[in-house]
């Protein structure tokens, strides 16, 4: 009850360009509510749509979400994480945009291939139909059939998922010319879906002029009006700003914009996304929202208010160090970071991340850069650079009993350290960096594919992991069977595992035909283990990931020296252990 359904429409047809049962002339019961992005990039248009999709649920609908990306690439799996930030792997092994990731830790939800469009996509999808002559002779157009295409995945997405509704955010920043074709399909959904279906939130910048002390309307009036200058009138503005948003200036934005004044919204810059429901919903937006929606259910979000409140009333700090090869790009590891952010708060804790370039380690070497770590995370990567700082990290993590995961790389890296300094394999190595190496102890396993990869020669998504009772990480866990999601080519290589084992580099999960070493860890070692797939992407902020949760309390057990909290009589903050500025300059090292 409370949920008022919307009224009962049907989707014009649209003979011929469908291809995809159901999603013409269909039934479903979706609303839409489109959020574009103005005056710059980087807003937080991900956050914001994630928000939303957090405030309708807590209002009791269910919700689909999207993000529709302008960029040609097909996905994001091929592009430079200086380029991209994170790749976000879907349980059902997609390659996606990092949004994706906000969208399954604030709404919680599980998302799949339907929820990231790319032009990439819709570009091949219509080349493809052409070359087939599914088009019989037509004249191939972007209006109507690229921005046809456009909608008919956004139906797929409303069919798919039966959801009450479906956020979608179009990528990149209003004027751009690559988004023309997805503005111009999200419009036409208007007039498709009916007009009370479809709502437009526009998020700009109000930017601050220091020498007149004041924030700035006109870069969101020209925004506005680029956007109306395609045919769409935003219902709702959302201001982002440094300060705060007063109702002077919400007025004169309602004005210029042709948008209540209750519906231009001011999010001010805060101290954790986490924190962007709590502060949309109090400046009335989620009222608004269900409003139009024909929502009438009151929201809860007490638990969520619960944890942002924990958040920010951490009792202790955790230093813990990333050594990976994109650091100067810390979106390269978005999820690593959240899931760290999350097991900490479970600890009451507040975690302080030392980024740490793996090249460094090799000129710099560990002891160094990783002294005043209380925890040693390798994430994933590919290619060779930086392979060896990241074994000196795992040997520094092992000696002197440091907690470590290992993500992936990480765990193939603490599997490369282990055969060298226990097994005395001197060249011991993955195929992928030291093809020339006699002991390739990361290899490409034949069989491989025969166990359903997809996508190429990567294994991708979810697989089914069981864990080997007595190990640390069946004791994390506290189940049999798992299924984590997989990135990845090469493997523990079989014919080492015997030895491995037999030296205390432990087997603890694996395929469940005991075919694929799926975790590892260091026997007797307070906590280093190593998955072969990506535990951040299930990370939740309720529900830290298991491996990631056992890490941070070995970390909390081990703080070093200077990490806590200052006592009261000292004001310096405990920051003072901090490495030489010439290694903190060089490694990047920041909190
Ligand atoms: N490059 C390694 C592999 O392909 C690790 C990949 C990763 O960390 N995601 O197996």
């Amino acid at each position: 009850m409370g949920f008022r359904r919307p009224r009962f429409f049907r989707r014009p047809d649209n003979p011929g360009i469908s291809g995809i049962p159901g999603s013409q002339g269909g039934t479903t019961l979706t609303q839409y509510v489109f959020v574009t992005g103005g005056v710059v990039s980087s807003l937080g248009k991900g956050i914001v749509v994630a928000s939303i999709g957090r405030m309708l649920k807590s209002r009791g609908a269910t919700i689909a979400v999207m993000k529709l990306d302008p960029y040609l690439n097909v996905d994001p799996g091929t592009m430079s994480p200086y380029q991209h930030g994170e790749v976000y792997v879907t349980g059902d092994g997609s390659e996606t945009d990092l949004d994706l990731g906000h969208y399954e830790r604030f709404i919680d939800v599980e998302l799949t291939a339907v929820s990231n469009v790319t032009a990439g996509q819709i570009y091949s999808d219509v080349i493809s139909r052409e070359r087939n002559g599914r088009y019989l002779g037509g004249t191939i157009q972007t209006v109507p059939h690229v921005t046809n295409l456009i909608k008919e995945r956004i139906h797929q997405l409303a069919d798919e998922t039966g959801a009450d509704v479906a956020v979608i955010e179009v990528g990149g920043t209003v004027g751009d010319i690559e988004g023309l074709p997805f503005l111009e399909a999200i419009r036409q959904m208007h007039n498709d879906v009916g007009r009370d279906n479809a709502i437009y939130v526009h998020l700009t910048l109000l930017p601050y002029l220091g020498s007149t002390g004041e924030l700035k309307t006109k870069p969101t009036q020209h925004s506005v009006q680029a956007l109306r200058g395609i045919g769409i009138q935003p219902d709702a503005i959302i201001c982002r700003s440094d300060f705060e948003v007063d109702l002077g200036l919400r007025e004169k934005i309602s004005l210029y914009c042709d948008v209540p004044t209750e519906a231009v919204i001011g999010l001010e810059t805060l101290d954790t996304v986490y924190a962007v429901p709590l502060s949309l919903e109090e400046a009335g937006f989620g009222d608004f929202l269900a409003d139009r929606l024909g929502i009438t259910k009151s929201p809860d979000l007490s638990q969520w208010a619960d944890m942002v409140e924990k958040l920010r009333d951490p009792k202790r700090t955790v230093r813990v160090a990333i050594v990976g090869k994109y650091v100067e790009l810390p979106d390269s590891y978005l999820s690593v970071i959240e899931a760290l952010r999350h097991s900490a708060l479970a600890q009451d804790c507040e975690v302080k991340i030392d980024w740490i370039k793996a090249e460094d380690i090799e000129e710099l070497g560990a002891d160094s850069v990783l002294d005043r770590a209380s925890g040693v995370i390798v994430p994933g990567g590919f290619g060779e650079r930086g392979i060896e700082g990241m074994v000196s990290a795992a040997r520094y993590a092992r000696e002197r009993a440091i907690p470590y995961l290992g993500l992936c790389l990480g765990m193939q890296v603490m599997v490369i350290e282990f055969a060298r300094s226990v097994l005395g394999l001197e060249d011991a190595n993955s195929a992928e960096f030291d093809p020339g190496s006699k002991n390739h102890v990361i290899a490409y396993m034949p069989g491989q594919r025969e166990l359903g990869t997809t996508g190429g020669t990567m294994r991708l998504g979810l697989y089914p992991c069981a864990l080997v009772p007595g190990t640390i990480a069946a004791g994390a866990y506290g189940s049999e069977l798992v299924n984590e999601r997989h990135r990845h080519r090469y493997e523990l290589n079989n014919d080492y595992r015997d030895r491995l084992n037999g030296a205390g580099l432990l087997t603890s999960g694996t395929a469940p035909d005991g075919s694929l070493v799926e975790i590892s860890e260091v026997e007797g070692h307070p906590f280093m283990v190593g998955s072969q797939f990506h535990p951040e992407f299930a990370s939740r902020p309720d529900r830290p990931h298991p491996l990631f949760r056992e890490f941070m309390g070995a970390a909390v057990d081990t703080l070093r020296e200077g990490a806590q909290h200052s006592l009261p009589m000292d004001e310096s903050g405990g920051d003072d252990t901090a490495s030489s500025p010439e290694i903190v300059e060089r490694s990047g090292i920041s909190t």
